[in-house]
């Protein structure tokens, strides 16, 4: 699978066993693109390092993914391919599945380029190489918004006129990969907690919640953007439309300014004035490093409340991605917070980074599940790859 970033170009080739699972061979991918020193890594199976390579210019996106392609070519003999899938953010009101790229699919995916303009371009010029290079190659998007096309309707909406929404001016929310992958694994551990009332904390540099009744989404702190809900690395999360009337009206801001203040310059990276990695905020012993974070743990406290709300209650809470899965700082001072909603952490499981990290007696069960986006991909890829061949001429 090639996952398109709007800094990167990551991929993970993934092989069928003889029982039909999926184990990754290699992953990698191309990182910095746009800044004046992108490089190239390489790991194999067991995640050691086989290979890198580092360019000294700026270098533009045909040239990097041409590096990446003759790179996997000499892996893996490319009509050993049997599909390639893309992780693509918005569906927008045309897709909720994962479905085959046709000419006309590619067509109505240029038509989706306004409602993700950093990342999807970017996707669709991944798919326009290689469908040049390997005409016939089986290709699939995975988007990320199509977990939560079960929210109910209410979910959705904004109390926008219904001109607007008409117009799919919506609540979509993202992740849907992360979320689908860990409320299967959910399934095979607990299936008590994952078929009950769940909310999944997604706390990466980007991040988000998504609240779950028997596995299927039913509400998310992200909207339209992926700019909602949570604080993030770079990223504002809720924010009254109000200040951006300001900031437009008074503060002589332009659409552009805004994009970039929005994604780029806020969040922990904003409000700290020193870094979007909860690592260094922790090292460090400014107080506006304490307040990012005790802010951003504040925000996912405040959002679980609303996503409780949504579901009726609570069963179980899983904390997964970058932050979630590797800092128990974090997760101690959000369970802390929670604990009127019935999560009783086990300090020492937590501290250990076990699966389960409540104790027996909480109300509510808390886990730490490692995500994996790149399989869930995959997976939708093999399963697509035949519908793939009975395409073929
Ligand atoms: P992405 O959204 O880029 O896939 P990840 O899920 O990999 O992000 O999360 C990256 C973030 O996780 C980093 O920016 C950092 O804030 C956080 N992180 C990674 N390792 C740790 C750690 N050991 N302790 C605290 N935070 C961590």
């Amino acid at each position: 699978m090639i996952n398109a970033g709007s800094s990167s170009l990551k991929y993970s080739l993934f092989a069928e066993t003889h029982d039909k699972r999926l184990e990754r061979r290699t992953d990698g991918g191309i990182e910095g693109i746009g800044s004046d020193k992108p490089f190239f890594i390489a790991f194999d199976d067991d995640k050691y390092q086989i290979d890198e390579y580092h360019w000294d210019k700026a270098t533009s996106l045909d040239e990097l993914l041409a590096f990446l392609i003759e790179w996997i070519e000499k892996f893996l003999a490319p009509d050993h391919l049997s599909a390639v899938g893309h992780r693509m953010l918005h569906g927008g009101t045309l897709y909720d599945e994962p479905i085959l790229v046709t000419p006309e699919v590619l067509e109505n995916l240029r038509k989706l380029i306004p409602l993700a303009p950093l990342h999807q371009p970017r996707i669709l010029t991944v798919i326009d190489t290689l469908a040049a290079r390997y005409p016939g190659l089986c290709q699939i998007v995975c988007f990320d918004t199509s977990f939560h096309k079960t929210n109910p309707y209410i979910a959705k909406l904004y109390g926008l006129p219904q001109s607007l929404t008409d117009k799919g001016l919506l609540r979509f929310g993202f992740h849907g990969l992360s979320f689908e992958y860990v409320s299967m694994e959910l399934k095979h551990i607990d299936m008590h907690a994952a078929m009950g009332r769940t909310i999944i904390a997604h706390l990466g540099s980007g991040a988000s919640m998504c609240a779950m009744i028997g596995g299927k989404s039913v509400a998310s702190t992200m909207g339209f953007s992926a700019l909602d809900g949570l604080v993030m690395g770079t990223r504002c999360g809720q924010l009254d439309p109000g200040v951006i009337l300001y900031l437009l009206q008074h503060e002589g801001m332009n659409a552009k300014e805004l994009e970039t203040l929005l994604y780029q310059e806020s969040g922990l990276l904003g409000v700290s004035g020193i870094s979007n990695d909860v690592r260094d905020l922790m090292k460090s012993d400014a107080p506006s490093a304490k307040t990012a974070l005790e802010l951003f743990v504040y925000r996912v406290v405040r959002e679980t409340g609303s996503l409780a709300a949504a579901c009726g209650g609570l069963d179980s809470f899983v904390f997964t991605a970058g932050i979630g899965e590797r800092s128990p700082e974090i997760r101690a001072a959000v369970c802390e917070q929670l604990d009127w909603l019935g999560l009783e952490l086990d300090e020492r499981a937590n501290q250990l980074g076990e699966l389960k990290i409540s104790k027996d007696t909480s109300p509510v069960s808390i886990w730490i599940l490692p995500t994996y986006e790149e399989l869930m991909i995959a997976r939708h890829g093999a399963r697509l790859s035949a519908e793939c061949e009975a395409h073929q001429p």
